[in-house]
């Protein structure tokens, strides 16, 4: 399987071992489920399908970062507790994920179960001199780690104006490089706290997955994924901080999804131009999202018309007649070639279009009974599962 990584800016052999560890980062749980969300995790799903399909083992771990400041910020303003608010927004996710048929995920840690593991790693990262302390925040010391900036290849002008945009304080003057990231910091009074060695206070954003990450796949990772807004800060924060502590490699492969527009810009909870999945699934069977969302390949940033789902329902329509046919044509050339879209970087609109192509080759007629079948064994693999029809009464 060839797969773009972003580290390497290339596509290269996927070839992980029997077993494959995946990480990727889950939600914030402070609003629903959007179709940005619902690309970037049904892209992995896609990928995992098809690996197990080559007889990988795959763990995927997926986190709930429910330690943050946007959630913290957003219990504030709604007058809630935070992990109450966490609470309704993960069991709407689980809704939204189990309506789109994801596969399970082996592990969904909560960053508030992690603390422990997150002050340990700080704790290591202090010993090796990769860190310094400022009225109670622990900063991660760039200066300290050679290659920080080699998961985005970003010039530190672009650092620096993506760490305000996303999250970062670059200006924070207790900083001594604008590129420093918080690992510990105080709470504020109506904030959670944990008891640390740099006093009260709660982690850093970052430090989170890495914690996690490593916790439960172990210090080198097959494949760490997410949203491309995450490359950076995040994952070159992660990846600098996971590296000083452990001397190894911390992921072999990063793998990063683009991003969903909606009324000409990037869908975002602070522009509020968001679709979301619970919505969407009111209005249409949630295996016509799955389809629309293929329609995209997964390194493109696209946007989302409100006319997309009708489209993507006749389609399924399509696959629904076909499915439920007698025979059609010899399904094989259309088998092997959706195989071969996946398997090359993941291009699911060419899978998408074998599929339909062999749907639509069916309700035109063949004597090859098998190819239902087939067809409905290849849209299992794309997730979007089509009904047997029921076995005749003998
Ligand atoms: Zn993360």
């Amino acid at each position: 399987m060839l797969l773009y990584d972003t580290a390497r800016n290339s596509t290269v052999p996927f070839e992980p071992g029997e077993e494959v560890s995946v990480y990727v980062c889950g939600i914030t749980p402070y609003d629903s489920t959007h179709l940005g969300h619902a690309n970037t995790y049904l892209t992995y799903d896609l990928l995992i399908r098809r690996l197990e399909e080559l007889d990988h083992r795959v763990k995927l771990v997926r986190n709930i970062t429910d330690v943050d400041d946007s959630i913290l910020g957003k219990a504030r303003e709604l007058g809630v507790d935070f992990l109450e608010l966490a609470a309704a927004e993960t069991a709407r996710f689980h809704g939204d994920m189990a309506a789109l048929n994801t596969r399970p995920v082996t592990a969904e840690p909560h960053a508030r179960e992690w603390v422990t593991e997150m002050i340990d790693l700080i704790t290591v990262l202090e010993g090796r001199g990769h860190t310094y302390t400022v009225e109670g925040a622990t900063f991660f010391d760039v200066t300290t780690f050679d290659t920080f900036g080699a998961v985005g290849g970003y010039d530190e002008a672009t650092m620096v104006e993506l760490a305000a945009e996303r999250g970062g304080r670059p200006d924070d003057p207790r900083q001594r490089n604008p590129l420093d990231f918080v690992l510990w910091q105080p709470s504020l009074p109506d904030e959670p706290a944990w008891p640390s060695p740099w006093g009260p206070g709660r982690p850093g954003w970052h430090i989170e997955c890495s914690a996690m990450s490593m916790g439960l796949l172990g210090t080198t990772i097959d494949l760490h994924g997410g949203g491309s807004d995450l490359i950076f800060p995040h994952h070159e924060c992660e990846r600098a901080q996971s590296e000083a502590a452990t001397g190894t490699t911390f992921v072999r492969h990063w793998m990063h999804c683009g991003m969903v527009a909606y009324d000409g810009t990037k869908m975002s909870k602070s522009l509020g131009n968001l679709v979301f999945v619970s919505e969407l699934s009111k209005i249409a069977d949630p295996r016509a999202i799955r389809l629309a969302l293929m329609a995209h390949h997964y390194r493109q940033d696209w946007e989302w018309f409100d006319d997309d789902i009708a489209e993507a329902a006749a389609d399924l329509e399509t696959l629904l007649a076909a499915a439920d046919a007698t025979s059609g044509p010899d399904p094989a050339p259309y088998a092997s070639r959706l195989r071969a879209a996946l398997d090359d970087d993941l291009d699911a609109p060419r899978a998408r279009r074998e599929l339909l192509g062999l749907a639509t080759a069916i309700l035109g007629g063949g004597d090859d009974p098998t190819a239902p079948a087939v067809l409905r064994e290849l849209s299992d693999l794309c997730g979007i599962e089509l009904e047997t029809p029921a076995a005749p009464v003998p």
